[in-house]
């Protein structure tokens, strides 16, 4: 309950700061921690788009035969994401008891949901593997007509170097691996920065740095209202969390209330 009160009052000091209103949700693997729904499932996109969320991230691989699948880990039930064919991988179930999502059924899924797509490509073999992937991704994208409501993210430099070359310009591309200042990425053409907390607390004035130079900054995986204030309070774009109605609640003055 104290602690309760006190993450209240920051945030009703960051309200006075005017920096809430910029701070924007995005659900990690989407909305999952809910009844029905599993991460990374077509599920999770479509409770993230029924609560609000600004974007839904999710993380995809490319089978053995080069199809994009919807997956967070190297191996799933026994099976390497990229040794494995795409029917074996869509036959496996998670754990709502939907099957393993293709890319192409997370985006016929998302034909009904007005949120954002926060696609992050996980770190493949290869750099021409991931080239591939990135090529495969971009023309899907334009068969659906989802330009713009894109936004990349990867922990691979390559794979984010890939994304700006081959997405259309001015595509949102993010870099998740924190070693790297805003205008080092800037030099890349990478348009933004999504870092761990302990990494822009170490580094703070690369939220400035950042806007200075027009770039946006989302900040991973952030369930602590604490942490959700802080990086409110510091001006952060967006914030990805595994907690997003605690986030919305936070950000609508709500936060505490029964
Ligand atoms: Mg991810």
């Amino acid at each position: 309950m104290v602690m309760k009160k006190l993450v209240l009052s920051m945030v009703m000091a960051a309200v006075a700061l005017g920096g809430i209103a910029a701070t924007k949700v995005v659900a990690h693997r989407g909305y999952w921690k809910t009844g029905g729904s599993a991460q990374n499932s077509i599920a999770a996109l479509v409770k993230a788009d029924s609560i609000g969320c600004y974007g839904s991230e999710f993380d995809v691989w490319m089978s053995a035969d080069g199809a994009i699948v919807v997956n967070h880990d190297p191996s799933f039930k026994g099976k390497r994401m990229e040794q494995t064919s795409f029917d074996e991988l869509t036959a496996l179930t998670l754990a709502n008891g939907e099957n393993l999502p293709s890319l192409e059924q997370y985006f016929d899924a998302a034909r009904k949901c007005g949120t954002r797509l926060i696609l992050e490509l996980k770190v493949h073999s290869t750099p021409e593997r991931e080239a591939e992937a990135v090529g495969k991704i971009v023309d899907m994208v334009k068969k659906y007509g989802y330009e713009d409501r894109m936004e990349y993210i990867s922990f691979s430099l390559n794979a984010c170097k890939e994304f700006v070359k081959q997405a259309p310009e001015g595509t949102p591309v993010l870099y998740l691996n924190g070693e790297l200042s805003p205008a080092e990425l800037k030099e890349l053409g990478i348009s933004g920065l999504d870092y761990h907390l302990s990494v822009l607390k170490k580094h703070p004035d690369w939220i400035e740095e950042a806007h200075k130079l027009g770039m946006v900054v989302n900040s991973w995986t952030i369930d602590n209202a604490a942490d959700m204030v802080w990086l409110i309070e510091h001006g952060v774009d967006l914030i990805t969390t595994n907690e997003p109605v605690v986030l919305q609640k936070l950000l609508s003055g709500t936060y505490g209330e029964k």
